[in-house]
């Protein structure tokens, strides 16, 4: 203005709104007030966001994988069956594998241990991921486990029926072999959570795809999946496998979220798109996953996916408000059309937008259907 014939006056107003709307509050409030009041409303559901990863993810999610034990179910595991093997006792036998289990954290092994508190003491103690566990006890080599891995050598009709009938309950067995022979089976049940088809039927009705991925044996895991509705079963995998089964999931294109709780699903939780951890599940889970789910209620899977994608969706909308305000406002503002006090109070109308704007995600899920 001051080379052409505006003159200083001119130049001095044009430079003043040019600088007032350039200004990039509202670019920067975009994201952060959208974040914050994301969280606390994220909060008031039980749900915890850790990061913004998490909600960039969560927009193209197609696949939700969930853990069974401890995620699906309950995870407080009894005793349902013993049976023993001719010439055994069904008390014996849970005795030896209490002595043994008492050694292991799994749920399966708590769950044994805690049906026979009087057990003997168990020495070298050994522990199989994915397996069993083995010890000597009064001098017997006990070993308790998966089928696969204690009845390689073939097994008998009482134990064969045994583990039929438990699994297609959706119960996991264990064998307990002695010195070298199969001497019986411990069926273990756990409870579906109240939560668990809830949850799935809105994540079906959302036209999502759900997986459950386990250690356990193919009959229990369809019969869990069975009874909250889920459409497709992976299980055997050892605690290490499932972060692969995640990997090559993600390698057909699906976008997928993990649903876990345990130790073991750590890595997978990492490894998922949107990684979602059970709040009462182990510190491991809990760190490596991108959502925690503060409360023991799955129905918040679809309840977080959806704050998370409301939450990109209100920063898309600030960042194309503020952005392009800037746009169109500075050559308005550069060809000296602009009152720098007019500029002023858009300035603060954008701003006052985009955290309005923000603010709507309070009432998410009061409304807003979820
Ligand atoms: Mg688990």
């Amino acid at each position: 203005w001051l080379l052409t014939s505006g003159g200083a006056n001119q130049a001095v107003s044009a430079a003043l709104a040019v600088l007032v709307i350039a200004c990039p509050c509202a670019l920067g409030l975009a994201t952060p007030t959208a974040m914050m009041v994301a969280s606390g409303r994220g909060a008031q559901l039980g749900i915890f966001l850790k990061g913004h990863r998490a909600l960039e993810a969560t927009r193209a999610v197609d696949t939700v994988v969930f853990d069974k034990t401890g995620t699906l179910t309950t995870g407080r595991l009894t005793v349902s069956a013993v049976t023993a093997e001719q010439g055994w006792d069904g008390e014996e036998v849970l005795a030896l594998a209490a002595a043994v289990e008492a050694g292991s954290e799994h749920a399966v092994a708590l769950a044994i241990s805690a049906s026979a508190p009087h057990h003997a003491p168990v020495e070298d103690f050994r522990s199989i991921p994915g397996r069993g566990v083995s010890g000597v006890v009064g001098g017997r080599t006990v070993r308790v486990g998966k089928p696969a891995w204690i009845a390689a050598s073939g097994l008998s009709p009482t134990l064969t029926a045994a583990r039929r009938t438990a699994e297609s309950r959706g119960e996991t067995v264990v064998f307990v072999e002695v010195d070298g022979r199969p001497c019986g089976a411990v069926a273990v049940s756990d409870t579906v959570k109240d939560s668990a088809a809830d949850a799935v039927a809105t994540l079906h009705a959302r036209g999502l795809r759900t997986v459950l991925l386990t250690g356990d044996n193919p009959a229990s895991a369809a019969a869990v999946a069975g009874q909250v509705g889920i459409d497709e079963v992976i299980a055997d995998v050892l605690p290490d496998g499932k972060v692969d089964v995640i990997e090559q999931l993600r390698e057909q294109g699906r976008v997928v979220a993990m649903v876990g709780d345990g130790i073991n699903d750590g890595p997978a939780l990492a490894c998922a798109d949107l990684g979602m951890a059970i709040g009462r599940g182990t510190d491991v889970a809990i760190s490596a996953a991108d959502v925690v789910l503060v409360r023991d209620d799955l129905t918040t899977v679809p309840v977080a996916l959806g704050l998370a994608a409301a939450t990109m969706r209100t920063i898309r909308v600030n960042l194309v408000w503020a952005f392009g305000y800037n746009v169109a406002a500075i050559p308005i503002a550069a060809a000296g059309l602009l009152n720098p006090l007019i500029a002023g109070a858009a300035m603060a109308f954008s701003s006052f937008f985009v955290v309005s704007n923000s603010l709507r995600l309070r009432n998410f899920g009061s409304v807003m259907n979820r």
